[in-house]
């Protein structure tokens, strides 16, 4: 396959493009809180760190509530006239200095309890939160691997590497802070208003009289805000798409010197996404300096109604001073709940882009009573195939394909580039499923198969980018899982890969590279090849690199895959002679048909398509297809 589905530069074009667009609005529409409540099935699997969190909360909102009232008592005991005096005050001597220290103690006392759960409470919840995020990493990371390449086509892999990696910060940050402070809160507030309402009911009432004041600006701002924020993540998102295009080619960029332009294009998503903060930014502030100044001068307000009360004997001096402590505590929670709610939004949107991925399924999937295997012989029956891909819906890439190859046959697929040979690939593999016409191997078709059980029946060689970065052990036991060391190296010396792996510098152990750069064409083939002998699949597909290998590692490569295709249905991408020649047919394909069928002698005396491009590669020595 010359390309796998990943290669953002095979889908590009007119449907790609709008596909993404479309993506893309769906995804900047404002919406509510509600995907945050999706994570609630990731964050139910810890009921007891839950459970430990609320305990402490409550107990932390307990001590922040109990430190007014505490005032209250040591002013009315300590200081007030013993008409005033509180009956409670009965119970300790309060005309001596001792127990005027004594509240002092408790007072102390409730401080200590009010930092020691303060600590707990964000103890647990950052736990909380961090466990749910390693979980929904996870549960992500699992579910791109069920994808079916089309996904790929559609979102690119940097976007998508930005929602594993800042979404989910964020959404951890918001969950371990902005959740965290906002039940806190609420429960201070709840509980500052019950105990206002116990002081004063008349100036509770006023207190109240302020709240929608706060409110409104906060709704009527939510959707905007949430807006910018989602934007500025996309425009991230954006960035690090293209920086990880950039960097995985960069000798490309290089080579063209293209440095400059993708330098431009990083710069204008960065200050994009800069330009949304911003003007998040400046809605937040302004919001900000509303809801104080509606906070502060209501309270001043209240304060001078509550000064006439006390100088008219219907409340006491410590009553007021408790009250504005209580006033603060809750007009200071719901002032502060705007930027919680901000936060909170945000992470919605960040949850949004999580979710998105958790509820995505992927196109091919297994029947429901899959059809079971026996011993695989590697007969393979294409029948009237027509496919289009997905994101190219107006044009066919295969027409009309009927090929039947036998058990053990050697088949190489020989066409100019675009012709649909790596589109055979890609059915037979069931990345994508046929619009007409179907697939059978061992007269099974395909599609009644679980995709993995068939493609356990396959080893597959790609061309470009065949290795992981690790080492050749690594990368040929990739091949089978449980694969001892001596199968490995077996398989090695199958694929004429075992003698250059052990003069590199650490043998089999030598870290090869991201995707092997470390090594030449030839022998990154060599350990596909050696992977795909592991595998000891009976169907093997293989695609020939185009590019020029030295003389020593071409009859390398040519001798491994002769012995790898021996007792296997192969197919083969050909773009040498010395493999057209070995196979057993050669099929010749254009613009998604099959046109000629023989041998190499056959076809040449033909004279026809294949004559033509064998012509080329005698008299150019350029390969038989693209
Ligand atoms: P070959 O391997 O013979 O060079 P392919 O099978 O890769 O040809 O491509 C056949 C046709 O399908 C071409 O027109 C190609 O542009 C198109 N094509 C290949 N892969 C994709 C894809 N993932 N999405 C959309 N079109 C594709």
């Amino acid at each position: 396959m010359a390309n796998t589905s990943t290669d953002p530069s095979r889908s590009s074009g007119a449907a790609f493009t709008a596909k993404v667009d479309q993506d893309k609005a769906g995804r900047s529409k404002a919406r509510s809180l509600r995907p945050l409540v999706k994570l609630w099935p990731f964050i139910r699997r810890y009921p007891v760190q839950l459970f430990a969190f609320l305990v402490f909360l409550v107990l932390s909102a307990f001590g922040s509530l109990a430190m007014p009232w505490i005032f209250k008592l040591i002013i009315d005991c300590g200081f007030g006239e013993a008409a005033t005096k509180a009956s409670i005050c009965v119970f300790i001597d309060t005309d001596s200095g001792g127990s005027l220290n004594q509240y002092f103690l408790y007072a102390g006392i409730f401080g200590i309890l009010f930092a020691i759960s303060g600590a707990l409470r964000f103890f647990f919840i950052t736990r909380l939160g961090q466990r749910v995020i390693a979980d929904v990493r996870k549960a992500v990371f699992d579910r791109l691997t069920y994808l079916s390449p089309t996904y790929f086509e559609r979102v690119r892999t940097g976007e998508v590497l930005s929602r594993l990696t800042t979404d989910t910060t964020l959404v951890e940050t918001v969950i371990t802070g902005s959740v965290s402070f906002a039940l806190r809160s609420m429960a201070t507030i709840s509980g500052s208003i019950i105990m206002m309402f116990f002081l004063s009911w008349k100036l509770a009432i006023m207190v109240l009289a302020i709240a929608p004041a706060m409110i409104l600006p906060l709704v009527l701002t939510g959707k905007k805000i949430k807006k910018h924020s989602r934007e500025s993540q996309d425009n991230l998102a954006n960035a690090s798409a293209r920086a990880s295009e950039a960097l995985s080619g960069i000798q490309t960029v290089q080579a063209y010197t293209q440095e400059a332009r993708e330098r431009e294009k990083f710069g204008d998503d960065v200050e994009a996404s800069f330009t949304s903060q911003q003007k998040r930014i400046v809605i937040q502030a302004g919001l900000t300096a509303l809801m104080m100044s509606i906070a502060l001068t209501g309270i001043i307000a209240i304060l001078n109604f509550g000064a006439q009360e006390v100088l008219n004997g219907r409340m006491t001096g410590g009553s007021i001073v408790a009250f504005v402590f209580l006033a603060f505590l809750a007009i200071g929670g719901a002032s502060s709940m705007t930027e919680t709610f901000t936060n909170l939004l945000r992470a919605a949107g960040a949850a949004d882009r999580l979710v998105e991925i958790l509820d995505e399924t992927p196109i091919i999937t297994a029947p429901e009573n899959p059809r079971s295997l026996g011993v695989v012989h590697g007969r393979i029956d294409f029948e009237d195939v027509d496919f289009t891909y997905p994101t190219r819906p107006n044009q066919r890439a295969l027409e009309n394909l009927t090929l039947n190859i036998e058990a053990g046959e050697t088949i190489a697929l020989v066409g100019p580039s675009g012709a649909g040979k790596s589109t055979v690939f890609q059915l037979l593999l069931r990345f994508y499923d046929v619009q007409n016409g179907n697939i059978k191997l061992d007269d099974v078709d395909i599609k009644a198969l679980d995709p993995e059980v068939l493609r356990s029946q396959i080893a597959v060689v790609q061309q470009s980018a065949p290795l992981f970065s690790g080492t050749p052990y690594e990368n040929i036991a990739y091949g089978r899982s449980g694969a001892t060391r001596e199968d490995v190296m077996a398989a090695a010396k199958a694929a004429y890969a075992h003698e250059f792996i052990s003069a590199l510098p650490d043998g089999y152990d030598t870290d090869l590279g991201e995707q092997g750069t470390t090594l030449s064409g030839g022998q990154r083939q060599r350990i596909a090849i050696a992977r795909a002998v592991l595998r000891n699949a009976p169907v093997l597909l293989l695609d020939e690199a185009t590019s020029a290998l030295d003389s020593e590692s071409e009859q390398a490569v040519q001798k491994a895959f002769e012995d790898a295709s021996k007792d296997r249905t192969t197919l083969v991408i050909a773009h040498r002679l010395s493999t057209v020649l070995k196979a057993n047919r050669i099929v010749v394909l254009n613009e998604g048909r099959i046109v000629e069928v023989g041998t190499h002698a056959e076809l040449v005396s033909k004279g026809g398509l294949y004559a033509r491009l064998a012509k080329i590669q005698f008299d150019q020595g350029a390969g038989l297809s693209g």
